[in-house]
């Protein structure tokens, strides 16, 4: 199998599933009990936490573990509401389903919410963003890289202008981590989310960074994580997590050369495929964006069948936001980036690794549109253009 659809989830690494397994069988015990075997397993999450903190660049205090990215969003934007005398959101048009669904419900509760609209090449509308952020903000919260186009966010202004007018600055940076060097010191932000399914740890546990000196409230009471989320903390995930960013084969000194080994083969994926099928459209590819994600329609071809024959040759990849997909609904990144329905449902994702067999991308790139010219063939359709929806 041919997995291209690591911005939906990784595989875990060889040493992150032994490290879980470890502390499932050896350090079972509560990390908030009094005995011995309590206080080695608080040892084991000290020391994961330590470890998880240096490779993002923050403290160990400013981590709160959370199960994903999901609930650490969640912990920023409903934590903001109110804070330091302002409830006003401001997000981005591009973000997550959950971050969405999350302020169209606080919308409903009377929290003013704003959402800064994407250019037609997936860039953000800083324009806009100046506008919308004002007295009354209390935070803006915008992802480093959009999950579906892959395009990075322009984040350092984003800090200014936020900070300008007295409000916080949250990232979601779950599509950065691992795949572009991130260190929260020297980001800008006051709030991070990221989650240890995205760069090789294990699913159900990610964090929120919090900057020191932020009081932030608690969307689970208790007193764990320094009472920022209550729970008997889950230790083989965060140990799964730890494990994930010790054996990272990336490095402080590797990260540059990989990166656009990377963004070189995503290159030339992109440019084979439109020597094989001049319609290709690639989303975003006119915005840094991340160097393994590839965004894109060919010519008319509905993502359902584009992705059945990638299916037959043995690739996996998804038609956007794995979280989203499956629905008949249009990408709403590519719905905010003005993108018409019937171009929209033909978008597929391809995400790669830095352990992607060149040579078996490449390949690809040659017979998936010859798989689908031949599926459109024999339906008796034109090349390439078939009616939206016609092949589900
Ligand atoms: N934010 C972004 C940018 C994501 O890509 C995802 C996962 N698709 C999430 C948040 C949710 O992450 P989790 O699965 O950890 O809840």
């Amino acid at each position: 199998m041919l997995y291209l659809d690591h911005n939906a989830t990784t595989p875990p690494l060889p040493a992150v599933v032994s490290a879980v397994a470890e502390v499932l069988s050896r350090h079972w015990a509560n990390p908030s009990s009094p005995h011995e075997a309590g206080q080695a397993a608080r040892a084991v999450l000290t020391q994961a936490r330590e470890q998880v903190a240096r490779f993002l660049g923050c403290q160990p205090v400013e981590l709160v573990f959370t199960s994903g990215a999901t609930e650490a969003n969640h912990l920023a934007l409903r934590g903001a509401v109110g804070h330091g005398g302002r409830s006003g959101l401001v997000i981005s048009a591009g973000e997550h389903a959950g971050v969405h669904k999350l302020v169209s419900a606080l919308g409903r509760e009377g929290v003013p919410v704003g959402v800064i609209g994407l250019h037609a090449d997936g860039g953000l509308q800083l324009d806009e963003a100046e506008e919308l952020i004002g007295e009354g903000t209390s935070l803006v919260s915008v992802m480093a890289a959009q999950n579906e186009t892959g395009v990075l966010m322009p984040t350092a202004e984003l800090a200014r202008l936020a900070h300008a007018k007295g409000a916080l600055l949250h990232v979601d940076a779950t599509q950065l981590v691992g795949k572009l060097p991130f260190d929260f010191s020297r980001s800008g932000a006051d709030l991070v989310s990221v989650s240890a399914h995205k760069f090789g740890g294990p699913k159900g546990v990610g964090a929120l960074i919090v900057r020191k000196g932020l009081n932030w409230p608690a969307l689970f009471q208790g007193s764990q994580e320094r009472g920022r989320r209550g729970g008997t903390e889950n230790l083989p995930g965060i140990v799964g997590m730890a494990a994930a960013v010790q054996h990272s084969t990336w490095t402080a000194s590797n990260w540059h050369e990989r990166s656009a080994q990377l963004a070189q083969l995503r290159d030339r994926f992109e440019a084979r495929l439109r020597a094989c099928c001049p319609e290709v459209v690639v989303h975003g590819a006119g915005r840094p964006r991340l160097p393994q994600t590839s965004f894109l329609r060919l010519g008319h071809v509905h993502a359902d069948l584009a992705l059945q024959r990638l299916a037959e040759l043995g690739a996996c990849a998804s038609s956007g936001s794995a979280c989203s997909s499956g629905g008949q609904a249009p990408s709403a990144v590519l719905t905010a980036m003005g993108v018409p329905r019937d171009e929209a449902l033909c978008a597929v994702r391809l995400s790669f690794s830095i352990d992607t067999p060149p040579a078996d991308l490449l390949a690809l790139a040659e017979s998936w549109p010859r798989s689908l010219a031949d599926a459109l063939d024999s339906a008796g359709t034109h090349p390439h253009r078939i009616p939206t929806g016609a092949i589900a």
